[in-house]
């Protein structure tokens, strides 16, 4: 994405269950390497925010830790795809979520001309949900904090605009719970077309170490292909 010399812009696809620090560690690699970040997850809650069409659609099974109809989110990741700042190479963060989304994509990025690279961040799921009980969110600019490991400076109030954190609708116990479900069913079985498809494919223990340390890990591999 950044190194001298590569051929093409790069996808790079961070993979993972809800929870691993797939929001994290793209928020941090888009400051590294000054790509956007495209995460379907805050496209899908800015339109339901918005309250437009799309949004009062896709609200309910949001809520309900559900994905969202595959159409949807592939027309979505389409047309942000073909902004101008998507040209030298982006971040996809909780997208593709299931086959028919990965087959859209690889013919979407075959034919702009992007090499992609996978990340599977790789979380135990008794980790993930302690994770996201402490898990709260800026109302405002939408940065992620957690009780445990990465508190605000004044509690309930985000460090960089003081507006209210809040607990994501979706973040609630039953919600996660379902939301794993999901991944495992529809989600989990993409790794096998990953590891398939020819493209670099890497795995990232995500458990254990702090988030800064992860992004070393995942840049240390971009580096290498
Ligand atoms: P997480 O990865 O923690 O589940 P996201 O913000 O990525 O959080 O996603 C939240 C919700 O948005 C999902 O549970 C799902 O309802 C919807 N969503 C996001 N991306 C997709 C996608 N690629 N396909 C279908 N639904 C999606």
């Amino acid at each position: 994405m950044e190194a001298a010399g590569e051929a093409a812009p790069k996808a790079l696809i961070l993979f993972g269950p809800p929870g691993s620090g797939k929001g994290t560690q793209a928020k941090l690699l888009k400051q590294a390497l000054g790509v956007p970040h495209i995460s379907t997850g805050d496209m899908l809650r800015a339109r339901i925010s918005s309250g437009d069409q799309l949004g009062l659609e896709v609200a309910g099974l949001m809520q309900a830790g559900k994905l969202v109809p595959d159409e949807t989110v592939n027309r979505l990741v389409r047309d942000r795809l073909a902004e101008p700042d998507c040209a030298g190479g982006f971040i996809l963060d909780g997208y593709p979520r299931t086959l028919p989304q990965a087959e859209v994509l690889e013919r979407e990025l075959a034919g702009r001309g992007f090499d992609q690279v996978v990340v599977h961040l790789k979380v135990d799921y008794t980790i993930i949900i302690a994770r996201i009980a402490g898990r709260r969110q800026c109302s405002l600019c939408g940065a992620l904090y957690s009780l445990a490991s990465h508190p605000p400076a004044v509690p309930g109030r985000c460090d960089h605009d003081g507006a209210e954190l809040v607990v994501r609708e979706d973040d609630r116990e039953e919600v996660i719970r379902a939301r794993l479900e999901a991944y495992d069913r529809q989600t989990w079985p993409l790794l096998e077309y990953f590891s398939a498809s020819g493209h670099p494919f890497h795995e990232v223990n995500g458990s254990n170490e702090s988030p800064r340390a992860i992004l070393d890990r995942i840049r240390g591999l971009l580096a290498v292909g």
